[in-house]
């Protein structure tokens, strides 16, 4: 017997079956139990999600020999045709190929032929949205007037292009992205059930890359057997998938973390020697940090994260060496870098450099300490107002000097133990001053990430207008 590919074997044969569709499959259901099915299905929803199989489903209950029911026995005649696609009271059609108006009349016409006695005679239509302006137009007087017992099931990952007049003919159920636990728990059940040795790990990569697609992940477990036989070990399956491995990515991110830029490099060259894509890499690593930073803000929230328990462990242990802050402004940075990673002559050296760049990005701590001197300066300014300006000994001098020694005289008594910049700041008059504060503002900016150096701008134009106040009142 031909090997026959395991979204096919394993496609779902009745409405419990089906994963993750429960919002389209009860009403469904409902529909059947009270006799109330329309002429004409919308299905619409990403590719691999079911939106056929849903088709064929209904189908079946509809024309069963024990039907209508909401569960088809799949073993009498018609159940059995359906499964092979050689009903002759159910039809299916590739818009993609068949999209003249030509080919709609062929169909319209079909729908002449009665039925075989109690059956419905079901047109399932995929992609639906490829057929020309006419073809739908030929389409549209059958859905005004259709015949009885007929239905239409359209079927779109594009509902946007389909004509409003046909859409609102339609009962329309949006199916959605599978979540991945449920795609994984599928994916057990099928390796249970085909012998199949595979660590959990291994399944929710796969369920991962499938990107909400159950027929995507059952054609990768696909790849993954073909590959690797019965006895799946994960290090296959990383190399069938081409994963970055997860040590590997988590050494990276480890040492970025603890400003060990040396070791970021050695596990970037690590990643790069077994044969890593510069832009996947830096693409996995983007998500382990989206990660970090979603496990470290909503600790208690685990199902943010794709991942196992054991990984979602890692993460936290991980995430909380730093704050939500730095993690959050790593993350942007990468983001900003893989832009460049997409057109860079040497993408890994790009990569490279980014990773650099996030292994020296200062605590959020750097950032709270230069806002905190600030508003000590800040304060050390205005207080001066509260205590009645100047004192009488600066009188006797010029302006300038007076009033750079009373802000020192100032300073000591607020702060002794002020540090040398700071009252070398205080003392000098409001232009220098002010261009100096920015100096010291960018002078930290070749680490400091944007958000640092506004920030620093922010608090900047207050402090100088404090410090013009002061300036010009003395
Ligand atoms: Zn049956």
């Amino acid at each position: 017997m031909s090997y026959q590919v395991l979204a096919r074997k394993w496609r779902p044969q009745t409405f419990d079956d089906v994963s993750g569709q429960a919002h389209v499959t009860t009403p469904l259901r409902n529909a059947i139990r009270t006799g109330r099915v329309p002429h004409a299905i919308l299905l619409t929803g990403p590719r691999g999600v079911g939106k056929t199989t849903l088709a064929r489903i209904l189908a079946r209950c509809l024309n069963c020999d024990k039907g209508p029911t909401v569960t088809a026995c799949g073993e009498c005649d018609p159940c059995r045709e359906i499964s092979a696609g050689t009903s002759t009271d159910v039809q299916e059609i590739d818009a993609a190929s068949r999209t003249s108006v030509d080919d709609v009349r062929e169909l319209i016409a079909a729908i002449r032929y009665a039925a075989a006695p109690g059956k419905h005679r079901i047109f399932v239509v995929d992609e639906v949205h490829m057929l020309s302006a006419a073809a739908f137009n030929a389409l549209l007087k059958t859905l005004e007037e259709p015949p009885a017992r007929s239905l239409f099931v359209f079927a779109t990952t594009n509902p946007e292009k389909i004509p409003f007049t046909v859409v609102s003919r339609c009962q329309r159920y949006d199916l959605r992205r599978i979540r991945t636990p449920e795609i994984v728990e599928r994916l057990a059940e099928i390796t249970r059930e085909e012998k199949i040795s595979v660590s959990g790990n291994s399944l929710l990569a796969i369920a991962r890359e499938a990107d909400g697609s159950m027929r995507d992940a059952q054609t990768l477990l696909d790849q993954v057997i073909a590959y690797a036989g019965s006895e799946i070990g994960d290090a296959q399956v990383n190399d069938v998938l081409d994963l970055v491995d997860r040590r590997v990515l988590l050494r990276i991110a480890t040492a970025c973390i603890e400003s060990d830029a040396a070791g970021a490099l050695a596990a970037c060259r690590e990643a790069g020697e077994a044969g890593l894509d510069a832009k996947r890499l830096s693409e996995t690593l983007l998500q382990l940090l989206r990660d970090l930073v979603v496990v470290r803000i909503a600790p208690e929230q685990p199902e943010l994260i794709e991942a196992s328990d054991d990984e979602i462990a890692e993460l936290r242990a991980l995430a909380e060496r730093t704050d939500a802050t730095r993690l959050r402004r790593m993350f942007r940075a990468l983001v900003k870098e893989q832009e460049d990673l997409a057109w860079a002559p040497a993408p890994f050296a790009v990569l490279e450099l980014a990773v650099v760049r996030l292994a020296t990005m200062p605590e959020a701590d750097d950032v709270g300490r230069v806002l905190a001197r600030l508003d000590a300066l800040e304060k050390r300014l205005s207080g001066g107002d509260a205590e009645g300006g100047a004192p009488p000994a600066a009188a006797s001098g010029s302006a300038p000097a007076a009033a750079s020694r009373a802000q020192r005289a100032q300073a000591s008594r607020s702060e002794p133990q002020a540090s040398e910049d700071h009252r070398a700041q205080a003392s000098r008059s409001e232009p220098q001053a002010s261009e100096d504060h920015r100096a010291q503002a960018s002078r930290s900016e070749p680490q400091a990430s944007e958000d640092h150096r506004a920030q620093a701008s922010r608090s900047e134009p207050q402090a100088s207008e404090v410090h013009r106040a002061q300036a010009s009142r003395s």
